[in-house]
């Protein structure tokens, strides 16, 4: 190798030396730019959760009512399949008409008066139909209090799907009435609208009216006596004795805990 040569050898050794040493890293992404993606990640993951459950929904919606379960179907399908459903739902499925069963209840159905709160009467007559398990349970709470005194005094049973219709359209309020969408457990015939009377007659202060939509109403307002306290308190344990639940706004409503077995209904009641 001559001097040359060794020079050469000697310049390209360095070069590539040097090269090696100066080789950049790529450019570090800004904190910003990190956020930026991090954000856009998370908000995939949302989006795909948010659909999932929407689609979930969906399916359970139509199982609810017998389909197929297809998520293909789009929204306004599964509404039009549930108008279909309750149109066609209209006999009677498993519902008693608690007088029929039970001689000992007071019946002042309000719906089938004008005295409400929609100022209208919307039940051609006045009759408390519920699902018949729903009403042995509602016998047997009724039993309890009789031993104490005390009655139920029933303001509205089962109300039929349609009747849910017109109340939404005198009062389309979701905070007053159900959306006749998604329907009220009122018409699964599993809910009751209830205050207590003395069982030889005689009302029970329960600190409000019926159908009274204030905070007076709620069952954790704690400005009543201690008088209605206590008759919230007797009805509320003795209906949570007999499987039913509250509702956080309304002292008088009740579901029935196994509701969910239960379609909405259109099934009328008879008034001859
Ligand atoms: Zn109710």
């Amino acid at each position: 190798m001559d001097m040359i040569e060794r020079e050469l050898m000697l310049l390209i050794f360095s070069v590539l030396l040097f090269s090696c040493n100066n080789a950049k890293p790529p450019p570090e992404p800004s904190a910003r730019t990190v956020a930026l993606i991090e954000r856009s990640k998370a908000l995939k993951i949302r989006g795909k959760k948010v659909e999932q459950s929407m689609l979930r929904k969906k399916d359970s919606i139509v199982l609810l009512i017998g389909g197929s379960g297809s998520s293909s179907e789009s929204t306004v399908d599964v509404e039009n399949t549930i108008e279909k459903e309750i149109a066609v739902n209209t006999i009677d499925e498993g519902f008693v008409n608690i007088e029929e069963i039970s001689g000992e209840f007071v019946l002042d159905m309000k719906y089938a008066t004008s005295d409400n709160f929609l100022k209208e009467k919307v039940y051609s007559c006045a009759k408390c139909y519920i699902r018949k398990e729903v009403a042995t349970a509602l016998v047997k709470a009724n039993n309890d209090l009789l031993a104490q005194g005390y009655r139920i005094k029933l303001f509205d049973c089962y109300r039929p799907h349609s009747v849910q219709k017109k109340m939404w359209k005198i009062f389309p309020n979701p905070g007053y009435v159900a959306d006749p969408k998604g329907g009220s457990i009122h018409n699964k015939g599993a809910a009751v609208d209830i205050t207590l009377v003395r069982s030889a007659g005689g009302g029970v202060d329960m600190g409000t009216d019926f159908d009274h939509f204030g905070k007076e109403a709620h069952h954790s307002y704690n400005g009543h006596s201690k008088t209605i306290r206590s008759h919230r308190k007797l009805l509320r344990g003795t209906m949570e004795k007999h499987g039913f639940k509250t509702i956080r706004t309304e002292w008088w409503h009740y579901n029935f805990k196994g509701n969910r077995g239960y379609r909405i209904s259109d099934f009328k009641w008879n008034c001859d």
